[in-house]
């Protein structure tokens, strides 16, 4: 078996930690500025999160290709190719159907607006000036307010109207009615502004023309690597800075240092911080707070493929379910759940492929804690039972489902944390005080830098591509001068 270290260069510009669309983008993008970049992943698939995996009887399925916000188009055309922007294509069909309500929508603001106001009996006044609230939202302003205080504010007593506009956005980013209300109004901003997307060709397509791209720009991709430490060194004027990784073969265990100058880290920031780095690294009040940091929800998902030569009807694209009464945040994580979102694929999410393909994934937003101490019995006896559920409930909407699929399994947080490593198997990262631990990083460290999903605003598809390229242009300043004062946000985002 060859070496995962053949034709390693003794020496990198900037050593990229991770291939999520976070570390990708980040290592495509310094390629481009020209600088020398090593990518290094631990797994054998590129992709992180946003990835795909095969089964025997054709079947592929996607992890995360549930849907994101028109800025996808925009965000890849320029910093990844026009390729993967004009295969990004609407998802027209979103279902809501709880006990409150039964809406059916392109979820774009025009359709929202319709339905707040001739559904939901919500003056058109109140929907107007929600929406121009959400536009002046800034993530510099501070606000200390909740989105628990942001709906009181606009619709006191209204827990359907509460439900209709976060339960769609817990299920993107795992966000509560008690997060800062600043990470509900960004992201359901984002989708509000022109509907739901998703990438025409499947995650292997992209994935395989992202590859392509960072080959030709010059990336040295690494996979079955592991980075297992960030080495830090004081430099004459006493000064932490980079100056190299000690990576480690995840086959063979072969284990090899190179130096660089930066490391853009797509790791969660707390692995980051606390795993990847020496404490000393670090002052003690940037510890405290890099610990104190609270990771966000993880999910089960259930994968079902449907046998070649069947089909099933059209049900929407998008079906947000749940048997919850009233909705709350706290249900929608509960071990025992009733809230599951079926993300359907119909063929044309592959038109390429010879035979028409239909699949369903099944998302459960969980917490690492009711999944974690498991023994192995009861794990799999719980795993059966959310594939069962999931049955179950698509059973109101396909009678004969059962008889259609050949192939069902289901993932759990546990998988979330084997795969991409992630503390607690979260799925969006952290909450929003980890977004100021990861922005703060090179002001510990000169040239260590995080990029991936951070403070629920920096997650998603569109959040960790652009945090991406935001944190390319700072990782590039300081190649250029490491003792310059570093790129500030509003720089470093110039394009974004
Ligand atoms: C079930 C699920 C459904 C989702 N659905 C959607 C959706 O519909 N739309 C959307 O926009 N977002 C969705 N998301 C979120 C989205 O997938 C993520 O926010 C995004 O893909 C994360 O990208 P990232 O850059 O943070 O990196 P990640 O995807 O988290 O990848 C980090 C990478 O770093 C690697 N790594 C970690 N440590 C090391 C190390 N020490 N050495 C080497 N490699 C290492 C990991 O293996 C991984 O490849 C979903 C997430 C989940 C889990």
């Amino acid at each position: 078996m060859p070496s995962p270290f053949d034709n390693l260069l003794p020496r990198y510009d900037a050593v990229v930690i991770g291939a999520g669309l976070g570390g990708m983008t980040a290592a495509n993008n310094l390629a481009k500025f020209g600088r020398k970049v090593l990518l290094v992943e631990h797994h054998y698939q590129l992709g992180g999160l946003a990835t795909f995996f095969k089964r025997a009887g054709g079947h592929i399925f996607d992890i995360s290709l549930h849907g994101f916000p028109h800025g996808m188009i925009k965000s890849t055309r320029r910093y990844w190719t026009k390729e993967i922007s004009e295969r990004i294509h609407q998802l027209k069909d979103v279902r809501f159907i709880n006990p409150d309500f039964d809406v059916r929508t392109t979820f774009d603001r025009a359709d929202f607006t319709r339905i707040m106001i001739e559904q939901f009996r919500i003056p058109a006044a109140t929907v107007e000036a929600f929406f121009a609230h959400l536009r002046e939202m800034n993530y510099y302003d501070n606000d200390p307010r909740t989105t628990r205080e942001l709906f009181e504010q606009f619709f006191p007593g209204r827990p359907d109207v509460q439900r209709l506009l976060l339960e769609p956005i817990a299920y993107a980013n795992g966000s509560t009615l008690d997060d800062p209300a600043i990470t509900f109004g960004i992201v359901f901003s984002n989708f509000m502004s022109k509907g739901v997307f998703i990438f025409q060709g499947g995650t292997d397509t992209m994935i395989n023309i992202m590859t392509a791209e960072m080959k030709a720009n010059g990336v040295d991709i690494r996979r079955n690597v592991l980075v297992e430490k960030v080495v830090v060194e004081k430099d004459a004027n006493g000064v932490r800075r980079v100056v190299g990784v000690k990576l480690r073969g995840t086959r063979e265990g072969e284990e090899a240092e190179v130096a660089c100058a930066t490391v853009v880290s797509n790791a969660n920031i707390k692995d980051t911080v606390l795993k990847l780095s020496d404490a000393s690294s670090f002052d003690e009040a940037f510890l405290a707070q890099a610990k104190a940091v609270r990771v966000n929800t993880s999910s089960c998902q259930v994968y079902m493929g449907v046998r070649e030569g069947e089909s099933i009807p059209h049900i929407g694209d998008l079906v947000f379910t749940s048997e919850a009464k009233p909705f709350s945040s706290r249900e929608l994580v509960d071990f025992h759940t009733t809230s599951r979102t079926y993300s359907v694929y119909y063929p044309d999410t592959r038109p390429h492929t010879k035979k028409p393909r239909y699949g369903i994934v099944t998302s459960v937003n969980q917490r690492w804690e009711d999944w974690a101490h498991l023994s192995d019995a009861d794990y799999q006896t719980h795993k059966a039972r959310v594939i069962e559920e999931s049955f179950r409930g698509l059973e109101k909407f396909i009678p004969d489902i059962r008889s259609k699929v050949d192939h069902a399994e289901a993932a759990t947080p546990r998988t979330v944390n084997r795969y991409v490593r992630h503390v607690g198997g979260t799925s969006f990262g952290t909450k929003f005080e980890g977004l100021k631990v990861s922005m703060g990083l090179p002001e510990q460290v000169g040239g260590l830098y995080h990029a991936g999903s951070v403070g629920i605003i920096m997650s998603g598809w569109l959040g960790t591509i652009n945090y991406g390229v935001i944190v390319s242009a700072k990782a590039d300043a300081y190649l250029r001068d490491p003792s310059a004062k570093p790129l500030g946000e509003a720089e470093a985002s110039a394009g974004v």
